[in-house]
């Protein structure tokens, strides 16, 4: 059955913070619509995540769940989240808190003036560590650079947005996830409003340094070809000056003949040539590896189980 108001909850060992999400969620969504569900997607949680949301489900039947067989990412479970789930207006909301849940008011408002994306940006982010916000902060920018797409600064995937930029996200079976980039390119008309984040309510983040680094390259390598050409370009460079030390090396030998062993310069130029091309095959691997992975054609995540039945 079609809703008018759908909020995907991707869900990561967040067993603290589901009770006070759901409380705040479901006041700010009744008020709006009584047509709504809440789609959890549990991501592999370890805790007792799975268990907190079937007990909700329970009691409310606008609460739909899909359990995931095992940990796929953030990003992937909001994909789930999108194509299970049936509302005309689709939010997407962290489950720690951090996003503030009367937002999604302030934004479907925002809405009805006429835009299919409202997302939210952060002005601040309280306690996350000066690394993370640093390092975030490094890569919108560059990110902004250096892709076509306009990508919006400091806005990470709380938003609310039509069926139809969903029917789009459908339409873009991409194995690496980078959605608030595919949201972006779709276009339409989108807008923001200011938030300052707060801190996680309760639990630890689920973004290791680790995750956000593989997260970040798939940001850049599916929005940007750049760096591939930033591979030819020190080839070219490198080329140049080596071209001018060779020069340099056969006027040395043969007409001022004042050629000392040259042992630093030789050394100095097969480390940076070395340097250089070691970086450039890391990069074409870097859009390799992620070739080969959309060659596989995998299925994105494997479901476990769900309450969502297959006629909606
Ligand atoms: N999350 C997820 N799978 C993961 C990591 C995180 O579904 O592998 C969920 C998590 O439960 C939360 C949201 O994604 O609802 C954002 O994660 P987190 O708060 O850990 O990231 P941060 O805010 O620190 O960037
Ligand atoms: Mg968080």
């Amino acid at each position: 059955m079609h809703k008018e108001l759908s909020v995907i909850i991707p869900i990561y060992n967040e067993e603290k913070n589901i009770g006070p999400l759901y409380e705040r969620v479901k006041k700010v969504v009744g008020d709006l619509s009584s047509s709504h569900e809440l789609l959890f997607v549990n991501d592999g949680s370890r805790d007792r995540s799975l268990e907190l949301i079937k007990e909700l489900a329970r009691k409310d039947d606008a609460v739909r769940y899909i359990n995931f067989s095992r940990n796929f990412g953030h990003q992937i479970a909001v994909t789930a989240g999108l194509d299970a789930c049936s509302g005309n207006h689709i939010a997407i909301i962290d489950a720690d808190l951090q996003d503030p849940p009367e937002l999604i008011a302030d934004m479907r408002k925002k809405m009805q003036e006429g835009y299919e994306v409202v997302y939210a940006r952060r002005r601040k982010r309280q306690g996350e560590t000066f690394l993370k916000k640093y390092t975030a902060k490094v890569f919108y920018r560059t990110l902004a650079k250096i892709t076509s797409v306009n990508i919006p600064l400091d806005t990470g995937d709380f938003r609310i947005m039509d069926r139809k930029i969903v029917d789009v996200l459908k339409h873009m079976p991409e194995q690496q996830k980078f959605l608030r980039g595919q949201i972006a390119w779709a276009g339409f008309r989108q807008t923001y409003i200011e938030y300052d984040r707060d801190q996680r309510h309760a639990g630890e983040t689920g973004y290791t340094y680790k995750k956000m680094i593989r997260f970040a390259l798939d940001g850049i390598t599916g929005f940007s070809n750049l760096p591939l050409k930033f591979a030819t370009f020190a080839g070219f460079f490198v080329s140049g000056v080596t071209f001018l030390i060779s020069l340099y090396a056969l006027y040395a030998r043969f007409v001022s003949k004042d050629y000392v062993p040259g042992w630093t310069s030789l050394i100095l130029a097969v480390l940076f040539i070395g340097g250089v091309q070691l970086i450039s095959i890391g990069i074409i691997g870097e859009y390799i590896s992620r070739l080969s992975a959309n060659i596989r054609k995998r299925p994105l995540y494997i479901i476990e189980d769900s309450n969502i039945g297959p006629e909606k």
